[in-house]
């Protein structure tokens, strides 16, 4: 079993004479920086000239300037912009990176894939909550902790694996536990993931069942409830309780059909060649090369799904659970 670490396993001291440059205040750049600051770290958030996260920054009562500002005072600076803009960043702040800092990650792809290639000299981690910026920032607000990862890639001071530790400790994550990883595993099971499973697999299971009901004849009402809003009550039991209380919580007739039919809908050749894919590096260098023509194939893709008759349906009915979004207000952040 993995280790995990919580607070009895962070050397807090360790961050207490560092100061650390936050660069971006999206989701986990305003997560981390108000943790930081509250834990009584020395804190600049570095943003772009005319960025419209500044006024936010300042209003959370936080220092900010350029990124290379503050990469130039820190000693560890934070890589919280997105990924496909990290590596032009880290061009403007490289030659502020001094010998003995910390070059610092929420995500491993730039790093694994070759995006950035920092110095020798410079301890290379990674510290990402299992979670949403605005859940690492309530939890900490309550006392609380979002569970999370860390990596050390490069370890220059010998004290990379301890600070990184000592900074999921700073924003919380080792209030809930911690556990340690590679950038390798992180980034290829985090693409996995999302393209084989989370992402990409649920949405196209929801559509090809929407698709299939609908196609034979059945109300697309009937097929949306079916297909994707029933969905969250069962995410909700597994979520909750694995899939023994899911199976518990539904009828038997379910159960059964269920267990008997789920994996001829799965096809696991497809999912070992998208891991595949995500192991060469190809799809790496799609979405970089994608990236660098401006995306046409994205855009494409996405007008397709939002064209896609079953957003239609959907809007029309979750007008009638208006009343769900007021029980819990959905965050802005993310
Ligand atoms: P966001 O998309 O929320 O970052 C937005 C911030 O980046 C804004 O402050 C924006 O400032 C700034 N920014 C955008 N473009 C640029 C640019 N060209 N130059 C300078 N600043 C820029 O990022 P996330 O928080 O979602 O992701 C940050 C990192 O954390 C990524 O590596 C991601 O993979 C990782 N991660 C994200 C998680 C999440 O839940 N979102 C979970 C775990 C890890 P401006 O106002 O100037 O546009
Ligand atoms: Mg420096
Ligand atoms: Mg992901």
């Amino acid at each position: 079993m993995t280790e995990i670490y919580t607070d009895s396993d962070t050397e807090r001291a360790q961050l207490s004479n560092k100061t650390v440059a936050v660069l971006g205040y999206g989701s986990q750049g305003h997560a981390h920086a108000q943790n930081l600051d509250d834990s009584g770290i020395d804190v600049v958030v570095g943003l772009r000239p005319g960025s419209r996260s500044r006024e936010h920054a300042q209003d959370d009562g936080l220092r900010v300037a350029t990124p290379s500002e503050a990469a130039a005072e820190a000693d560890i600076v934070v890589m919280l912009i997105p990924d496909t803009v990290q590596p032009s960043v880290y061009e403007t702040i490289a030659s502020e990176l001094d010998p003995g800092d910390t070059l610092q990650f929420a995500h491993g792809f730039n790093i694994h894939y070759g995006q950035i290639e920092p110095p020798e000299d410079v301890d290379v981690t990674m510290v990402a909550p299992k979670g949403p910026g605005h859940l690492v920032r309530r939890t900490y607000e309550r006392g609380e902790g979002t569970p999370g990862l860390f990596a050390v890639y490069q370890d220059a001071t010998g004290e990379a694996s301890s600070e990184a530790l000592a900074y999921a400790g700073a924003i919380g994550c080792t209030r809930a536990g911690v556990i340690e990883t590679t950038f390798r595993e992180e980034t290829e099971t985090d693409l996995f993931g999302e393209q084989a499973v989370l992402c990409g697999g649920v949405t196209d299971l929801i559509k090809a069942g929407y698709e299939t009901l609908v196609d034979a004849g059945y109300s697309s009402e009937m097929a949306y409830f079916e297909c994707l809003n029933e969905l969250k009550l069962i995410v909700d039991l597994l979520y909750e309780g694995g899939h023994t209380e899911m199976w518990n919580s539904v009828s038997d007739t379910a159960e059964y059909g269920g267990l008997t039919r789920g994996e001829d809908v799965v096809d696991r050749e497809a999912m070992e060649a998208i891991l595949d894919g995500v192991q060469s590096g190809e799809f790496a260098r799609e979405w970089i090369a994608e990236n660098q023509a401006s995306r046409p194939a994205y855009r494409q893709h996405r007008r397709a799904e939002q064209n896609h008759e079953i957003e239609e349906v959907g809007d029309r009915l979750r007008e009638l659970f208006a009343w769900s979004e007021q029980a819990e207000p959905a965050p802005a952040d993310d």
